[in-house]
């Protein structure tokens, strides 16, 4: 089971080094995998992965306000987040999300693709082809790929997809690619247990029950 924590924009450096060290002392043969802020990635290494929640598809140069390779060497990181709603909701577009998606794979990151349909498209039934189309300009066979699967609206609103849909899901992107499958969207200490059970569930991507690290080591434990 991968267990991934997308803090978003929570907890500055000093935080993030408190939150590193508990967690660290907590885990042992886990695959934990967290996203801190920019801000707050640590030269230290501990038994969890640090990733990029975000990157500019450079190494460096003229791109105001954005981070490149050369930062994330500095730091050692080379797990990368791409395609969270959150970000697309910004403004990533595919075609952005596919150049971000190809300098990855040309650098050899691991990848965590996030995909997901809203509200609207969850009632009319269409999900599978939503879903099909944002897969379509990534390389489904990318050896460093995981796939987190996210419902928009389960994500931050305590109410998690059920396990019919998760499994309905993940089984229709499993027909598609042998990536690792995460589910995202409201996952906490109280519904980690069935959703780890389901078939072709890998792991799962948490955000809010993941920023008190307490919180996200009792999820780990459950
Ligand atoms: C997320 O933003 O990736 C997420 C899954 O958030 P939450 O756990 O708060 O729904």
């Amino acid at each position: 089971m991968i267990y991934a924590a997308n803090l978003k924009c929570n907890h500055t450096r000093s935080g993030f080094l408190e939150y590193a060290g508990e967690l660290d002392n907590k885990i042992s043969g886990e695959n934990v995998i967290v996203f801190p802020p920019s801000n707050a990635f640590l030269e230290a290494k501990f038994k969890f992965v640090q990733g990029a929640q975000n990157f500019y598809p450079c190494d460096s140069g003229s791109f105001t306000g954005e981070i490149g390779a050369a930062m994330l060497d500095e730091f050692g990181i080379t797990t990368v987040l791409i395609g969270h709603s959150e970000r697309r909701a910004l403004g990533e577009d595919e075609p952005f999300l596919k150049a971000k998606f190809d300098f990855a794979k040309q650098k050899g990151w691991d990848i965590i693709y996030c995909i997901g349909e809203d509200d609207i498209t969850h009632m009319n039934g269409s999900t599978k082809e939503f879903l099909t189309d944002q897969l379509e300009n990534i390389d489904l066979e990318y050896e460093n790929l995981v796939i987190a699967y996210e419902p928009i609206w389960a994500i931050g609103t305590g109410k998690s997809a059920n396990s019919a849909i998760i499994t309905d899901i993940l089984d229709f992107i499993s027909t598609k690619t042998t990536a690792p499958l995460l589910y995202g969207g409201s996952v906490n200490e109280k519904n980690i247990c069935d959703i780890k059970a389901i078939k072709n569930c890998n792991g799962v991507l948490v955000g809010t029950a993941s920023w008190d690290a307490k919180n996200f080591i009792n999820l780990i434990k459950a």
